[in-house]
């Protein structure tokens, strides 16, 4: 397992199931591109592994993943110049200017990578519990199936912490459907895992406690499905996702959240990507608790 230094990576039941975990907790398991990287090497062992029927993706602590990391002294030595930059950060755009480098980098690491796992030759389970917030959405659903603890919660808070119109891999309107979309975009509000089951996000919700047992007896039933109906029933699925504009849609919002950051850049003077306090955004770092989307909104005591 210590090949990696920010996933682990496991073969269990005579190496039909795969288990990649994000191990950065203290991190609250944010995506730093050393993780991102990992992870897709991980993704592909996995699909190369014939043995391998069904990935597991699940992360170590607390809750799954916080989204992008955006700050800490690892992401920011793995990105600037120095000893400690990362190799992806001098190719693919790494070493461009402006628009076209940013656009570059989160093409290859943000958004091919996520459609690249979508589109595995293999099922792949997400295994969830605690915050799955902004990019932490991309990794869970580029998976087949989506299994959450009791306490699973789900939000996008890039549009009123950031300014932006949604994270890189835009499956928003197809997850939470249209209008639910526009709501939780726009009030950076949260969903619970019986919600996400409700909107059949979610396939199983588990108690905490029993989340990687049951996740793991779950994947047996899937590696138990002949390889090649298992493979079929996928394409299918994702075939007629993609007939009805899944991949186009995404490019094209794709293309929206690069415009939406050239704003930002501009309006900044090429500072930040991203709006600032001053442009009407709350800043993430003090920014209050994301709270849960409400049926509707009681009255105070004195109305
Ligand atoms: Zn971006």
């Amino acid at each position: 397992m210590s090949e990696y230094e920010f996933i682990t990576y496991e073969t269990v039941d005579d190496g039909t199931i795969a288990r990649i975990m994000l191990n950065r907790p203290q991190a609250r398991n944010a995506q730093n591109r050393g993780m991102l990287v990992e992870l897709n090497e991980a993704f592909l062992r996995a699909e190369a592994d014939d043995q391998v029927r069904v990935v597991i993706l699940r992360a170590a602590g607390e809750i799954f993943s916080s989204g992008h990391d955006m700050g800490s002294k690892q992401y920011l030595a793995e990105w600037r110049p120095g000893p400690e930059q990362h190799a992806s950060r001098k190719v693919n755009g790494g070493t461009r200017y402006a628009s076209e480098s940013l656009m570059l980098q989160e093409w290859h690491y943000f958004f091919q990578n996520t459609l690249r796992w979508r589109n595995l030759r293999k099922i792949t389970i997400a295994e969830v519990q605690g915050s799955v917030f902004a990019a932490g959405l991309m990794l869970m659903w580029s998976c087949d199936l989506i299994v959450g603890a009791e306490n699973a919660v789900f939000a996008d808070v890039v549009g009123t912490r950031l300014g932006m119109m949604g994270v890189e891999y835009f499956a928003h309107p197809w997850e939470f459907g249209p209008r639910k979309t526009k709501e939780l975009l726009l009030t950076g509000d949260s969903i619970d895992v019986h919600e996400a089951y409700a909107l059949g996000m979610v396939s199983k919700v588990f108690p905490v406690d029993q989340l990687e047992a049951q996740t793991l007896e779950f994947a047996r039933r899937i590696a138990s499905v002949p390889t090649a109906a298992a493979l079929m029933i996928k394409e299918a699925v994702n075939q007629t996702t993609d007939t009805m504009g899944f991949t186009n849609a995404l490019n094209s919002c794709f293309t929206l959240h690069q415009l939406n950051h050239s704003h930002w850049a501009w309006k900044s003077k090429g500072e930040r990507a991203v709006a600032l306090p001053e442009d009407g955004v709350v800043d993430w770092r003090q920014a209050p608790p994301i709270v849960p989307a409400q049926k509707s909104t009681v009255r105070a005591e004195s109305d």
